[in-house]
């Protein structure tokens, strides 16, 4: 069985602690309007590779990830598309003793109970925390992020948050009142990161030739940013 992969960075320092060997996955099931990634949307046969394959790439870079507390993030992309092969190179990964994350939203293919027992760590990217606000934003109901959530809940695996705070949407006390709530159904949140929408995004979608849904919004001030994260510090 083989994965599709986007890309792979050998040296991320954003995704988790540590320095990081990110595995961007290919396939989501979202299609976020700000998505700044939409070129990992479609599965495409140009770069597939097995589990065992992409371990050993990912053991070259043992010692970095070692001597900094790294370890290994699947990211994406949405890595809950690939369950199987997902499944198989978290195993192997942690059977030889790396530290694991997964930079989800929750939308997937299942077996995510197998998954997180597997996964030290969960990147949980809260794309909104109303139904509706969920649908508008990701093009798809809540709900099926739900099968992910309880699993999460019941797993007591360490949890991350991350969310995207967009001018004029959500960008409001209200709605990092209501995360506040909606995160509490996590027994093991060790951080909240809210991130600024930015427009890093918009020459990718012009390449693509597809229209930009936030044409003219700009990016959130680094004031109102720290502002709201001083609701989690
Ligand atoms: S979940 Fe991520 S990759 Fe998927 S559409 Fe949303 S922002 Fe893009």
């Amino acid at each position: 069985m083989h994965g599709y992969i986007h890309s792979i960075e050998t040296m991320a320092l954003h995704d988790g602690p540590g320095i990081r060997f990110a595995v961007f996955f290919q396939g989501c099931g979202l299609r976020c309007i700000y998505c700044h990634n939409p070129d990992t949307w479609q599965f495409s046969k140009e770069n597939t590779v097995s589990a065992e394959d992409l371990y050993a790439k990912t053991l070259r870079y043992r010692s970095y990830m070692e001597n900094s507390s790294g370890g290994v993030t699947c990211t994406g992309g949405e890595p809950l598309m690939q369950p199987e092969f997902l499944l198989k190179y978290l195993r192997l990964c942690r059977d030889g003793g790396l530290h694991t994350a997964i930079d989800t939203s929750g939308v997937g293919l299942g077996a995510y109970e197998e998954i997180l027992e597997v996964t030290d760590l969960v990147l949980l990217d809260v794309k909104a925390v109303s139904a509706d606000g969920f649908q508008q934003l990701t093009g798809v109901p809540m709900a099926k992020a739900e099968p992910f959530y309880r699993a999460l809940a019941n797993s007591g695996t360490s949890v991350r948050i991350r969310h995207v705070l967009v001018p004029g949407v959500n960008d409001s006390d209200e709605n990092i009142e209501k995360l506040q709530k909606f995160i509490q159904r996590f027994p093991a949140v060790e951080q909240v990161e809210l991130l600024a929408y930015h427009t890093l995004g918009v020459s990718k979608y012009e390449h693509m030739k597809r229209p930009y849904p936030f044409e003219g919004v700009e990016p959130l001030s680094k004031e109102r940013l720290k502002y709201f994260q001083s609701f989690f510090d």
